[in-house]
């Protein structure tokens, strides 16, 4: 075996660039494959771990000056080269360094140098169908012969260090025999999954049909749009498509949200598929991520299940992805290597040719747009499954109806008749704290954090001011620091006072506030849902964390407190974002056999976007929205690059992005359009002023390509070093 003699290597640098090193005589005769972990000296560092990207002949470097590897990690590539191009493609796609790409899609430990074989503490035991015939029909192949009748000396299984320690190249056969379904993965310390299809349902033939294209795609694989309002049956969509993919022994990977918010859903999931659902939670250990991140890899795993980042799961036989909520904006990263998770999934799925699914009831108006063009298939599932009709929408218009405690009559009337009924009230406010404003009437000041331009919240329960943006906390000033007023008023309402004025209100009702405040106190969402679920919450008050899938049976009104924030916001998405909260809000409501109502507060309640959606539903609203979005050459019909620099100095961020135009400009052949810099929004934030220039073209080629040179030439620009900046493609967030 010839070997060339360097290697190409990528560290968790932020340098985009990966490093050449040299082959020492002891790796002569040892085929470094791309996708392996070494050890090599770096800068200061004797010992650093890196990727190895590829090997070549020569090196640009002299060779006198190029250090050799220290260690080899990984016998066998750690990365596929399916997967090594997938992460090529993303760091390419968002600019971002490969090393750190590379990086962020390995567990922790693999980052440290855990060796695979070391921790890998999954067993591995005879599967049901192996017989003493396919011991015979091994004859020649001795090792896999071997390493059968060892796992059927040991019918509990052996772990790999076991395995290691008797057969010490065991990993080779192990792999054919998995291949070949004759070993198969136990779990010793874990109790096997629910067996059965566990409250199986019929599928309707709205359902069948989405089944059907989703799960039996593998000539013509597509995107799928399941759009189904809450409660139309899509989880069991993603079950029965999820069965016929792993029955054909293919993986598959769903994506949710936020994994703390749905345990109903991943309950649903183990219950109906009999089969080991890994669950990439953050409250895992890390070996336990490590270790469901190699039975994704090595194929044992057939269903893996995650947020965000258990998009950069390997998989060996990859089936079926499935998006959950597709328009949820956690999906996209907002710091460090800023990917959308939903578009890697779009892209995985293009890459292995299969099929991806993105469920939602309120699809984003990007994917929206992308069925108009034929470039993803719909599947509607019109109905709510259970036969519910829709609840009835009214508006109450908060010009005419004063809300003293932010609750006007039409929806105190409403919420004594349906407690009355002994029935469930849930009131969305997007405002945790008690108050969003604290005011000096004589002079105006306001409390405003030292560190972020924002104004502090007030927080009754730990009387405390604090800025929801970098959490700072100080005592509440005990007159005006202004003017000595003594009086200063608290404007606005947050959940705490509005539960506050429930209490008051209702005093027989029992009381239950949602926000990241009240769940960190009371433990975990899990109990919250139960409790509401057994009927022991009468009136539910909280934020977003309440408007995911749940099933509230006997929740029949749903009171929307202020839906005027969305349509008054600086963000062009945030009327968007309005309406999938609505509608998603809206679809708690009599789910069952209770008919159920929305309540709508609003200065506004003839403005044509917020009509539109509730008269003629979410679909009618996307074509007003998506011809605003076309008048104003917005997303989805330009694509966007954000380039954002932050300084502790106030001046240096708009400098930098000042000489970063200039630079643009003089090689911008290729007719982009520049917009800023400008200061950002929310101006400071952690002590950092931040400034942003957006860089916008109607063809997302012409804009990927000059934006490679563009950021090479700012990494050299003398100002960069004096701000932090970083390049955000497709962004979302631009507060
Ligand atoms: P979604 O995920 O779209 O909110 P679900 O899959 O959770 O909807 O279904 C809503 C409710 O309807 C669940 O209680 C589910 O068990 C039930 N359901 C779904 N499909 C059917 C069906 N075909 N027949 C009867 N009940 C169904
Ligand atoms: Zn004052
Ligand atoms: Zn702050």
């Amino acid at each position: 075996m010839s070997v060339k003699p360097y290697l190409r290597v990528a560290l968790p640098v932020p340098l985009h660039h990966a490093y050449d090193y040299r082959l020492g005589e002891q790796f002569r005769n040892v085929n470094i494959l791309p996708g392996s972990r070494v050890c090599v000296p770096f800068g200061r560092h004797a010992n650093r771990i890196g990727v190895v990207l590829g090997a070549s002949d020569k090196s640009a470097v002299a060779a006198g000056r190029l250090k050799s590897i220290n260690q080899l990690l990984d016998e066998e590539p750690l990365f596929s080269p399916e997967h090594l191009k997938l992460l090529h493609w993303a760091a390419d796609y968002y600019h971002h360094p490969i090393g750190e790409v590379l990086f962020s899609a390995m567990p922790a430990l693999l980052r440290q140098g855990r060796l695979v074989g070391s921790v890998a503490k999954d067993a591995f035991r005879l599967s049901a169908t192996a017989s003493e015939a396919d011991a015979i029909a091994l004859a020649r192949a001795p090792a896999q012969r071997a390493l059968l009748q060892l796992l059927r000396d040991h019918p509990h299984g052996l772990t790999r260090q076991q395995l290691r320690r008797i057969q010490p190249r065991y990993s080779q056969p192990l792999k054919v025999l998995l291949d070949k379904g004759l070993v198969a993965l136990t779990q010793p310390h874990r109790p096997e999954p629910v067996s059965g299809q566990h409250g199986a349902v019929v599928l309707n033939e709205a359902q069948l049909r989405a089944v059907q294209a989703i799960a039996e795609t593998a000539a013509a694989p597509r995107v799928y749009v399941l759009q189904g309002v809450t409660g139309s049956g899509k989880t069991e969509v993603y079950i029965e498509a999820v069965r016929r993919v792993i029955a054909r022994r293919r993986q598959a990977l769903i994506l949710v949200p936020e994994i703390g918010l749905t345990a109903q859903f991943i309950e649903r999931l183990k219950n109906s598929l009999a089969v080991d659902v890994r669950v990439q939670h953050s409250a895992l250990n890390e070996s336990e991520r490590l270790r469901n991140w190699l039975a994704a890899r090595d194929g044992t795993a057939p269903v893996v299940l995650g947020a965000r980042s258990a998009v950069w799961t390997p998989l060996k036989h990859p089936g079926i992805y499935v998006v959950d909520e597709e328009h949820d904006s956690s999906y996209k990263q907002d710091s460090g290597f800023r990917y959308s998770a939903k578009d890697i999934a779009v892209v995985r799925a293009k890459f292995d040719r299969t099929a991806v699914a993105l469920g939602s009831a309120t699809p984003a108006l990007e994917t929206v747009y992308n069925l108009r063009r034929g470039k993803y298939a719909r599947l509607c599932l019109p109905d709510r499954a259970t036969g519910a009709s829709p609840p009835a929408i009214h508006f109450v218009n908060l010009r005419h109806e004063p809300a003293p405690d932010a609750l006007a009559r039409p929806l105190l009337t409403r919420i004594a008749a349906t407690l009355e009924q002994n029935n469930q009230v849930l009131l969305f406010l997007n405002r945790r704290g008690y108050a969003p404003v604290i005011l000096c009437r004589a002079c105006g000041w306001y409390a405003e954090c030292e560190r972020c331009s924002v104004k502090m919240t007030w927080h009754k329960e730990l009387d405390r001011l604090i800025c929801h943006h970098c959490d700072a906390r100080r005592a509440m000033p005990e007159k005006c620091p202004e003017c000595g007023h003594a009086q200063l008023k608290q404007v606005g309402h947050g959940t705490q006072r509005l539960q506050r004025a429930l209490t008051a209100r209702f005093p027989q009702a029992r009381i239950l506030r949602v926000d990241r405040d009240s769940v960190r106190r009371k433990g975990s969402m899990e109990q919250i849902i139960k409790a509401v679920t057994a009927g022991e919450v009468d009136i539910l008050v909280g934020t977003q964390m309440i408007a995911k899938g749940y099933h509230f049976p006997r929740l029949t009104l749903v009171g929307i407190i202020d839906a005027d924030s969305g349509l008054l916001s600086a963000d062009f998405r945030a009327v968007e974002r309005m309406a999938q909260l609505l509608v998603q809000v809206g679809g708690r409501a009599g789910r069952a056999a209770q008919p159920g109502a929305v309540l709508i507060q609003t200065h506004f309640p003839d403005h044509p976007l917020l009509q539109t959606l509730v008269r003629e539903g979410y679909d009618r609203f996307c074509d007003m929205m998506l011809a605003e979005r076309r008048e104003a050459r917005l997303p989805p019909y330009s694509y966007h690059a954000l380039l954002a620099a932050e300084a502790a100095k106030p001046q240096a961020a708009g400098q930098f992005l000042r000489a970063a135009r200039a630079q643009l400009e003089k090689c911008n052949a290729a007719r982009l359009e520049v917009f800023g810099p400008v200061a950002a929004p929310i101006e400071k934030r952690k002590g950092y002023y931040r400034s942003q220039l957006l860089v916008q073209s109607g063809n997302r080629q012409t804009l990927r390509q000059a934006l490679s040179p563009w950021r090479q030439q700012l990494e050299l620009m003398p100002v960069a070093g004096r701000v932090r900046w970083f390049l955000d493609i497709d962004p979302q967030d631009m507060l």
